[in-house]
């Protein structure tokens, strides 16, 4: 599932088709991308909006239209986008939706497994919507005392509180097992019990585990991929996930899998002693 730094690669890489065009016609082929809302008539909504932004909030892309109104769109496990000159997209069995650009573009979604999601929103309740479900951006004002006051109310496991979105937006499983690395924490401690040392050392590998992400345009994975067809590669940073039985870059102890909160977890046993 696309995190933080894969969403930004995906923005950045859409911005520039998307910024200052018109939608001239949108098409959108599967009821699930929408609901409750009609897809027809999502589409209709978006049928002659001038897109003025594509921002990022957390793990959503919000596409800003001169009129105040925005679609947030979240891209859950394989949700993903295409931009092609106009009639030039490959046929795509798993193609969800078109947008047909003033510009001479087109951008097609696609999802295999169709958990993504499209929704329209007016300027003024998008703003507390995202507040409801997210906490702060990582890379932007947030400090370790946010993190720490954040934390300090909570008995779950790290690695839980780190993919709950209300405590800081983005991470998930994939950085959230890298920043615990970097951080030298068990995921399984308790979440309010870090001290002061502790909680700045989590601060600061959340924001190197991000910044890191971004500049390497994000991990290639199965289902994930850019709006060019670009890869990233985060893969080859990875010290945590996905290495269960190699050995830890930093002290040679084999890593070890465990499963939290539901969600398999990789770390090392001696550099991230337990709770
Ligand atoms: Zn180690």
């Amino acid at each position: 599932m696309p995190e933080l730094p894969e969403v930004e690669t995906v923005r950045r890489r859409l911005a520039p088709a998307l910024d200052g065009a018109s939608i001239v016609r949108a098409e959108i082929d599967d009821p699930r991308l929408t609901r409750p809302f009609d897809p027809d008539a999502v589409a209709a909504e978006l049928s002659g909006q001038d897109v003025i932004a594509v921002d990022r909030r957390g793990k959503y892309l919000i596409f800003r239209f001169e009129s105040t109104r925005a679609l947030l769109v979240h891209l859950r496990m394989t949700g993903s986008f295409r931009v092609a000159p106009q009639g030039e997209l490959p046929a795509d069995p798993h193609r969800r939706a078109v947008l047909k650009l003033d510009n001479g573009s087109d951008v097609a979604y696609r999802d295999v497994r169709r958990f993504g999601t499209w929704e329209l929103f007016d300027a003024e309740e998008l703003g507390p919507h995202l507040a409801s479900r997210l906490g702060p951006e990582p890379l932007g004002t947030f400090s370790a005392l946010d993190l720490a006051r954040r934390l300090a109310p909570r008995r779950a496991p790290l690695k839980s509180a780190l993919l709950d979105q209300r405590v800081v937006a983005g991470l998930g499983n994939i950085y959230v097992d890298e920043a615990l690395w970097h951080a030298r924490l068990h995921p399984r401690r308790p979440a309010g019990d870090l001290d002061t040392a502790e909680t700045r050392q989590l601060h600061r590998a959340v924001r190197h585990v991000m910044r890191l992400g971004i500049e390497r345009q994000g991990a290639t994975l199965r289902d994930y991929s850019a709006p060019d067809g670009a890869a990233g590669v985060m893969q080859d940073e990875f010290r945590a996930y996905g290495r269960a039985g190699e050995a830890c870059d930093r002290c040679g102890t084999p890593l070890d899998r465990i499963v939290v909160g539901g969600r398999g977890t990789t770390y090392c046993p001696r550099c991230q002693p337990g709770p």
